[in-house]
């Protein structure tokens, strides 16, 4: 096996790539920020400047590195290395992402979604070394699941298997980004916790969040929430507090239908502050059999933002 690979991170707003060695050090990362909802090719130019970038001031040859992987915010199907859906990015249906880029580097390229990258990267590199079975749970914009069984991600008939953020679980709830309702996103993610606060400024819940709105009805970042919370307003807390409920719950699914030993949670709203961690805990508990609560142990994310080029860069050694 070669040294170096590289890992992709392609997110909504911005790419993050890393030269990683096979001890999961990352030598050299760039970030470059792109409108990745427009066009496929904006998002492949741009990541053919990250890839010389980090090429060029590697002074490597690309006769060092073991191949590219990739990851996308999305379905995926990693067999065929095409782009299934993305409910942020429409414009990606069915492109296939993994050859043109491997046209593009003339190197081999592994794609699969972000979330089942990240749980690579901990399995491999983080919270869930030596751990056989176990899973991530990330809460960000989105709710995501990734799922390692004996030591492999699965993924199950065409790469789809973990899509656990929009499982129903309340039939007369609101609505999803995906469509349907009441799914375990529209509550324990960054989108649920927006619609949240609109909900509460529309019923004329007396809150501070109404002075602090985000121009065109776009989404309220989580951190304004937390913020408000922090200077105790009570409707911020309760929004915090009902997004950990539901983080909760999807804790329990986990632990209830796959008994892992491990659950690792990610993503930007484990920084939101305490008040929605400690309610996903208690939630968990609360909803999951007493006698097997404590069959699986529940980590932060040790990786935090590398998870997603670390497990890109595993996903390229581990397949080579
Ligand atoms: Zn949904």
């Amino acid at each position: 096996m070669k040294s170096y690979s590289i890992g992709i991170d392609i997110g909504g707003t911005k790419i993050t790539a890393g030269i990683v060695n096979t001890s999961g050090d990352i030598i050299d990362k760039q970030s470059i920020s792109t409108h990745a909802e427009k066009d496929p090719q904006i998002v492949i130019d741009s990541i053919g400047e990250i890839f010389n970038t980090l090429l060029d001031n590697s002074k490597k040859s690309i006769d060092a590195f073991e191949g590219v992987g990739v990851g996308f915010p999305g379905n995926t199907d990693g067999r065929a290395g095409v782009v299934l859906t993305s409910s942020n990015l429409p414009n990606w249906d069915h492109f296939p992402l993994r050859d043109t880029l491997n046209d593009l580097f003339g190197l081999p390229v592994t794609l699969d979604n972000d979330t089942n990258l990240c749980t690579l990267g901990e399995y491999v590199y983080g919270a869930g070394r030596g751990t056989q079975n176990m899973c991530y749970l990330t809460l960000s914009t989105g709710t995501g699941l990734g799922i390692i069984v004996r030591g492999k991600l699965l993924t199950g008939n065409n790469g789809t298997a973990g899509e656990l953020g929009h499982v129903v679980i309340d039939i007369d709830g609101p609505r999803c980004t995906c469509g349907k309702r009441g799914c375990i996103m529209a509550y324990a993610s960054g989108v649920g916790i927006s619609r949240m606060v609109y909900e509460a400024i529309e019923a004329k819940e007396e809150t501070e969040l109404q002075n602090n709105l985000p121009s065109n009805g776009q989404r309220v970042k989580a951190e304004i929430v937390v913020e408000a919370s922090e200077r105790g307003d009570a409707v911020a807390t309760r929004i915090l507090e009902t997004a950990g409920l539901y983080s909760g719950i999807a804790l329990s699914i986990i632990i209830q239908v796959l008994n892992p030993e491990m659950v690792v949670i990610g993503g930007g709203l484990t920084k939101a502050g305490p008040i929605l961690l400690e309610a996903a805990v208690k939630s968990m508990k609360k909803h999951t059999q007493p006698e097997i609560i404590d069959s699986a142990q529940v980590e932060l994310s040790h990786l935090g933002d590398d998870a997603g080029i670390l497990g890109a860069a595993a996903q390229v050694f581990t397949s080579g």
